[in-house]
């Protein structure tokens, strides 16, 4: 069905849903690691989490080479393992869940609230005697009401892994998510907080991520489990400084990150807080366009806490649209943009469905904002015209598709 069949399309070039933005500088360092002979774990990873830790205002981060591996080491040096339970919401990516059943724990899936993140209530409702763990996830970059979750981590003794793929430099009651000095509200809460740095997200190494805590012992543990739990500074060994010996004291996994992923990290660090501002004015281009249409829902925004939308996620109202999501998304590509949608909640996913035997109707408000949404096109990569053909382009399928619209009364 097109709307506008007797109409041009708004663009002639497509504009994909999300490209990154590297720079000269980072691929001058990657040229560099490349020519250095030290192509993995090395001297830029170390420089590149002392810089990432500053800009956090975190004591210890690490490196690895996805958010996917730092939530399963910060999960597996917990121990959590068969038995145990973690509480995840629904709508995110399959990969906050899967972690979980990589450790043979459970994982308990909740809903989420109107503003897309999962809520206290949720959480207090799923926790038994088996729960182990809250893993929070900070959906699209506006941080989850962290002082509500962590007071129950605390009452019931849980820890908090925080899902930060999307929220690196996002604040909370004026503090960044992932430092130190929130973590010193929360005494006693083992915590670890892990960012992604996938192509798509507001700083990129290709793939890679980095897990802050306060916690030395904790932070050691998992530096340990990154890299096979070989003794540390076992990736010295082939430096002048190092030594050939060195011990295994656990069974680790092989997650670090290399020098080359952390040769784009160390300039996309610097241009970050240059990346989000330009994020936050695309957005409000948006919430101003479509904030007055009956027929969309913006963002529901937080006033404590700063968004730092690595997603903009439009919600339809089905009721005054005469075309469901996927159609408006098929109108959107007729006239040249691309979008994507965030998340197919996972309990809907076939694995989970059948391991834990969910069904449509059980997280019911995750269920309905996922049959609404559509993720717009935002980045930096982007020209402000972009954002415009963006805001032309919706706004011209809903006054086409309005439920009072006269073509499709005429067809009816
Ligand atoms: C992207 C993403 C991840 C996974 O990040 P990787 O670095 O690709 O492993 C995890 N959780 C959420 C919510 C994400 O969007």
């Amino acid at each position: 069905m097109t709307i506008d069949a007797d109409q041009e399309t708004i663009r002639k070039q497509f504009l994909p849903y999300a490209l990154p933005s590297i720079g000269e500088e980072e691929i001058a360092e990657v040229v560099d690691s490349l020519r250095s002979g030290w192509i993995t774990t090395g001297p830029k990873v170390r420089r590149f989490e002392e810089d990432f830790a500053e800009y956090i205002g975190a004591s210890n981060a690490i490196a690895v080479n996805s958010c996917t591996a730092g939530l399963h080491l910060a999960l597996a040096a917990l121990g959590i393992g068969p038995g145990d339970e973690v509480i995840v919401p629904t709508l995110t990516f399959c990969s906050t869940a899967n972690i979980v059943v990589h450790l043979g724990a459970r994982p308990v899936l909740v809903d989420v609230g109107e503003d897309f993140n999962i809520t206290p209530e949720a959480v207090d409702d799923a926790i038994t005697s088996r729960t182990r763990a809250i893993l929070p996830v900070h959906f699209s970059g506006q941080p989850c009401d962290m002082e509500a979750i962590y007071s129950l981590a605390g009452r019931h003794g849980l820890a908090v892994i925080e899902d930060a793929a999307h929220a690196v430099g996002a604040t909370y009651h004026d503090r960044k998510i992932g430092c130190d000095a929130q973590q010193c509200d929360t005494d006693g809460v083992p915590r670890a907080v892990v960012f992604s740095f996938y192509a798509t997200k507001n700083m990129t190494t290709g793939e890679g991520g980095m897990i802050t805590t306060a916690d030395p012992t904790f932070a050691e543990r998992m530096r340990l489990l990154s890299l096979h739990g070989m003794s540390l500074d076992a990736w010295k060994r082939y430096t002048s400084a190092g030594s050939w010996y060195y011990e295994v004291v656990m069974p680790g996994y092989k997650d670090n990150m290399t020098d080359i992923q952390a040769a784009l990290g160390i300039h996309q660090l610097r241009r970050l807080d240059g990346f989000i501002t330009t994020r936050q004015r695309y957005a409000g281009l948006y919430d101003d366009a479509f904030s007055e249409l009956e027929e969309l829902v913006t963002p529901v925004v937080r006033s404590d806490r700063t968004h730092v939308y690595q997603l903009y996620v439009l919600r339809l109202v089905p009721d005054r649209l005469a075309i469901d999501r996927a159609q408006f998304v098929e109108e959107l590509k007729t006239h040249g943009i691309g979008t994507s949608v965030h998340f197919i909640p996972v309990h809907l996913h076939p694995y989970y469905r059948e391991r834990m035997g969910h069904r449509r109707g059980d997280l019911p408000r995750a269920e309905a904002i996922y049959d609404q949404i559509i993720s717009l096109p935002l980045y930096p990569h982007m020209s402000e015209d972009d954002a415009r053909d963006v805001i032309r382009a919706v706004r011209r399928i809903v006054s086409g598709a309005s439920i009072s619209g006269h073509i499709y009364r005429a067809a009816s």
